[in-house]
């Protein structure tokens, strides 16, 4: 991992009192601290379970976290993985322009060009996914849970 990176998830995981063994719970409460806003979990809807992680739907008065079901390690894995996007401040979140119209579709009440401006990927989306995962493993305790 670069120095770089490493700095930020170290300052992401201070500034939110984050620190190795913590629950999700207490990740998804940072979440909510940081955002200044409510945060909401559910399943992905199965028609877009190919994604690999799930999606983050901003919506103007929450934060929608909707992780991929999978094991329970797997779930908890992603949803720590989608809160280090909002904590990390990651613009971008899983979803690719091929599910753009699925989602929509699915989430008839997300404005459309919500949608894709939120889930649009950038190039910068390689970087931010290895940010979440450095920021999953900062926390690996987590996955016991
Ligand atoms: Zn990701």
């Amino acid at each position: 991992m670069r120095n770089g990176a490493d700095r930020r998830i170290a300052d992401a995981l201070a500034a939110a009192g984050l620190s190795w063994g913590a629950r999700v719970a207490d990740v998804l409460a940072a979440v909510a601290d940081h955002r200044g806003r409510s945060v909401q979990v559910s399943p992905l809807p199965a028609a877009l379970s190919g994604q690999r992680y799930g999606a983050v739907l901003p919506y103007p008065d929450r934060d929608d976290v909707l992780y991929r079901p999978g094991s329970t390690e797997a779930e908890l894995h992603n949803v720590i993985h989608l809160c280090a996007h909002l904590l990390l401040d990651h613009a971008e979140t899983e979803c690719t322009p091929a599910v753009l119209s699925d989602l929509a579709q699915l989430l008839p009440d997300l404005p459309t060009r919500l949608v894709a401006d939120v889930l649009h990927t950038t190039a910068a989306a390689e970087n931010a996914e290895a940010e979440a995962e450095a920021f999953v493993s900062a926390l690996h305790g987590s996955l016991a849970a």
